[in-house]
């Protein structure tokens, strides 16, 4: 039998991380030892006894055979959560064709050499008569620091150590005397970076969980609705299959509103109850001071999040709080699920369709794949939830696979589901109207003007104009670094939205000289611009990556227009989704079909989630609510089942179409997408890709290769980019072709001017 030989990380660090230390494996132990598992090891010239994490086992000792010394043993035991995250990315790695390096980096969380803020205070322990002596003292013999010192004191009995030492000039030497002869003590408070101290400061202060129980039950009523019959019985039938032992994974298919996050809050409760641990994603622009404050009124400082502008430092306190057991639940984006619980009972992921659960840096993990293998290394339950479930979860619903939960109704009595009208634009134009508010819209927004009620208006493109281009000649202006168009902002300004590429708007056409340039095309800009030149005197805000770039810009949009300081909120999809406005009765998609003629097969399913979430948006108290849909495409079955609010008419016409095409989740499909500034090392590379990829898939009627083809944006950045498909119904047959695919790469030696990218669904 060939030797094995174990890569060992002493210290979860990244540092050493990247350079793991190989011990040889004993026959005893070869069956038990694999990544995740820890390990007794000599280590260091003394040979002394270290523990530490396998992060792969391979046939190569790495380097001199001889020096290699043996694992001596397996630590018996618990298991921790750095050897189940560990684990993790042994998966990762596999599944989504990363180092482990990568991988372990995406998992473990950055080890800060600065020590959290441990915040120290100075306490003057002095009775008034003996504060007096020692002041006289001090002026005596011009100690000056101590002077500054008592003199603080007298206002102030508490000083933090920090101002001491910054403001007063104290040195830990000049102190200590003091503390010495008992006039002053210094406290420390390990406080944690809380990334909610912002908001909790602001708010009735956070209860505690405990605080919570022992406050008499009747403010506790108050916040808390009393759950409808379906959400009930979502509630007992998880809680009774939880307590007899049962995992497995459940997806709660709720319209808006239906109640969804307080059956969350339940389930938690469940769970948290019997000693258990709860991750919960929830994708970051959802995750706004509404839901925040949600969560920590329920669960108090048993509750933590994270989000993704934190601080390594900051979020590795998060981290540190979860593994030492000082809260129970985290919530968070993607990365939440790393959290390093012991005892993980519940992972949730809220509004499971969103794209923003895909990683676009390897490893190139879906949450959703990856929360699946964590809540069966745990022996968690997994929990989905959306108002538009993705096609792939819905299927493995329908198969069995998942259980499923279904919540048809508005969970608040006042609350109805809005009317939907389809506005045909083609029909439009034939009776004259050029304008991009069709003739319904217009009238609904000046009723909701008269009224002073709120209204959206939903655009799926930023700027002014989308392009600009020459009236003689023809010619749009491209960005010279990508194959795009670019679009013209209000300033003047044209924008690369690919690279970030910015000019001044040409006064005449760059290729044949003709002055008549105009912008086509609209964006977001342009109809805050038409609306303000329609409605003279309205007030509006306009929400998209241009005006949330800065840090918070979203949260203050959001927060302006809840406070009613505008009457019209004009946005990107940001505005869609899952925010609550009372006041909103009117919403507007100005173009519908943006979305709907991607290059990707996921189109018709990103447009009808789209078109669903901002129909969701309006009338949601009391107030009936509108919402039309502009379109050039009124009969397209994604627009027809938005409409109807139809997610069975969608599911049943957008499975049929995937099932016939061989699409996901019917197929695997293999991306390789391979870029290079030098298009002819890009065709040779390709070249041979696809070379093997015919040879590996030769006589097999199981696999498909499709392509190369362009990818939609050949050129981005001065990058060329061309892609290969691979389809099967079988995963571990394009897994073993990707693994191929590699080998070839490295030895052809391509890595040196190219690079390649495989991506699967
Ligand atoms: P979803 O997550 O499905 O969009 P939420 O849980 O946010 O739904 O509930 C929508 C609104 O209805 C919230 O304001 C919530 O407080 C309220 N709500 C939820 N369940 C009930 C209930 N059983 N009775 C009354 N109001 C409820
Ligand atoms: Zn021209
Ligand atoms: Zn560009």
């Amino acid at each position: 039998m060939p030797e094995l030989f174990a890569r060992v990380i002493i210290d979860i660090s990244h540092e050493k991380v990247d350079r793991p230390f190989s011990y040889a494996i004993p026959e005893s132990l070869r069956e038990q030892i694999k990544a995740g598992c820890r390990v007794r090891i000599p280590f260091g010239s003394g040979n002394k006894e270290r523990t530490g994490y396998v992060v792969g086992v391979s046939r190569e000792a790495g380097y001199d055979r001889d020096k290699v010394k043996p694992v001596l043993g397996l630590v018996e035991g618990s298991v921790t959560a750095e050897s189940q995250l560990i684990e993790l990315a042994w998966w990762m790695k596999d599944r989504y064709g990363s180092t482990m390096n990568q991988a372990l980096k995406t998992v473990l969380p950055v080890k800060q050499k600065v020590k959290g803020a441990e915040k120290k205070y100075i306490r003057c322990t002095l009775s008034p008569r003996e504060f007096e002596e020692a002041l006289k003292e001090a002026v005596k013999k011009k100690y000056r620091a101590r002077i500054r010192l008592f003199e603080a004191f007298s206002s102030m009995p508490v000083i933090p150590y920090e101002a001491a030492v910054h403001q007063l000039g104290l040195t830990a030497a000049s102190l200590k005397p003091l503390e010495n002869s008992g006039a002053i003590v210094i406290e420390k408070e390990n406080v944690y970076r809380d990334p909610a101290a912002g908001i909790k400061k602001n708010s009735l202060k956070a209860p505690s969980a405990k605080e919570e129980t022992a406050q008499d039950g009747s403010v506790k009523e108050l916040s808390r609705p009393q759950l409808n019959s379906e959400q009930q019985s979502i509630v007992q039938d998880f809680c009774h299959r939880y307590d007899a032992g049962e995992r497995g994974i459940s997806l709660i298919h709720g319209i808006t509103g239906s109640g969804k996050t307080e059956v969350y809050m339940e389930l938690i409760d469940h769970v948290r109850n019997r000693g258990k641990e709860v991750i919960v994603l929830i994708p970051e622009i959802a995750l706004t001071y509404q839901t925040v404050m949600r969560f920590y009124k329920r669960f108090g400082q048993d509750v933590s999040f994270i989000n993704s502008r934190l601080s390594a430092g900051e979020r590795y306190d998060q981290f540190e709080r979860a593994k030492q057991k000082e809260i129970s639940i985290m919530i968070g984006p993607r990365s939440a699920l790393f959290t390093p619980f012991r005892d993980l009972g519940l992972i949730i992921i809220d509004e499971e369709h969103e794209g923003a659960y895909k990683s676009d840096s390897s490893p190139r993990y879906h949450a959703r794949e990856a929360a699946v293998f964590r809540a069966a290394q745990t022996k968690a339950s997994l929990v989905l939830g959306s108002a538009t479930p993705s096609v792939d979860s819905y299927e493995k619903a329908l198969r069995g696979e998942y259980r499923l939960y279904t919540l048809n109704h508005r969970a608040k009595k006042d609350s109805h589901l809005a009317k939907v009208h389809v506005v045909d634009l083609r029909e439009e134009l034939r009776e004259g109207n050029k304008s991009i508010f069709s003739r319904l819209l217009q009238e609904m927004m000046e009723e909701r003007l008269r009224k002073g009620q709120q209204m959206m208006l939903f655009m799926n493109r930023r700027g002014y104009s989308n392009f600009i281009s020459c009236r003689s000649c023809g010619e749009a202006v491209k960005c010279p670094h990508c194959d795009v168009t670019l679009t013209l902002h209000r300033d003047g300004r044209l924008m690369c939205h690919y690279c970030g590429y910015t000019t001044r708007k040409p006064v005449a056409c760059p290729n044949c000289g003709s002055p008549y340039i105009a912008g086509f095309g609209t964006g977001t800009q342009k109809i805050q611009a038409m609306v303000e030149e329609r409605f003279p005197g309205v007030s509006t805000l306009r929400m998209d990556l241009d005006t949330t770039s800065k840090k918070g810009g979203h949260e203050e949009i959001l927060s302006a227009f809840g406070a009613g300081e505008a009457q019209i909120l004009i946005g990107t999809q940001m505005i869609v989704k899952g925010h609550d406005f009372p006041n909103v009765t009117l919403v507007g998609v100005l173009a519908a079909d943006t979305a709907l003629y991607a290059p990707d097969f996921r189109c018709g399913e990103r447009t009808f989630q789209l078109l669903t979430q901002a129909a969701g948006r309006a009338g949601r108290a009391g107030l009936p609510g509108d919402v039309v849909i502009q379109t050039y495409a009124p009969d397209h079955y994604s627009i027809q089942a938005a409409a109807n609010q139809d997610y069975q008419m969608f599911f049943e016409r957008e499975a049929s179409f995937r099932r016939m095409l061989r699409y996901p989740p019917f197929c695997g499909l293999l991306t390789i997408q391979i870029a290079s500034g030098r298009e002819e090392l890009l065709d040779a590379s390709m070249g041979a890709v696809n070379k093997q990829a015919a040879q590996l898939s030769a006589g097999r009627r199981d696999i498909c290769v499709i392509g190369p083809v362009h990818a939609p944006v050949y050129k981005v950045n001065d990058i060329y980019r061309k892609i290969l498909y691979l389809k099967s119904e079988n995963y571990d047959i394009l897994i073993q072709i990707r693994n191929r695919l590699e080998e070839l790469w490295d030895k052809a030696g391509f890595s040196e001017g190219a690079s390649v990218q495989y991506d699967f669904t």
